[in-house]
């Protein structure tokens, strides 16, 4: 699928830092408990760091313990795209940034988080950027 930010891997791998790379494009995953924003409970909005889209907001960032930052929903349902991901010999689904296909994490559901939608966006710290809000 062609995505609206199209660039050549080496561009990415020249734009982004080796682990962001890592992540972002080669869909690897940081390790628990070490991303910048795992505790954040600082009120913005989480862009893309890739491309900067407008993918999640604090308002729907939940404490799941799970060592990520966790969202219960996408800011846009079109901001974000899932695909099914059989890596690992799990079936997960994976999120990748709708704008130019960045790796962001994984949607699990039905896990009895006391949010709206049951639903967890495992979202990496270092595949979003937190732009605080003013005020
Ligand atoms: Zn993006």
């Amino acid at each position: 699928m062609a995505y609206e930010i199209d660039k050549p891997e080496e561009q990415w791998r020249a734009e982004l830092s080796p682990e962001e790379y890592r992540v972002l494009r080669q869909a690897g995953t940081e390790p628990a408990f070490t991303g910048e924003y795992t505790d954040t409970k600082t009120t913005g909005v989480y862009n893309c760091r890739a491309c900067g889209a407008e993918l999640f907001r604090s308002g729907t960032k939940f404490e799941s313990h799970c060592g990520w930052p966790s969202f219960y929903d996408p800011a846009d349902s079109d901001a974000v795209e899932l695909i099914e991901d059989r890596s690992m010999g799990m079936l997960r689904t994976e999120v990748r940034c709708a704008r130019c296909g960045s790796h962001l994490g994984h949607v699990f559901e039905g896990e009895g988080y006391p949010t709206p939608t049951d639903q967890r966006y495992c979202i990496n710290s270092i595949s979003v950027r937190l732009e605080p809000t003013e005020g």
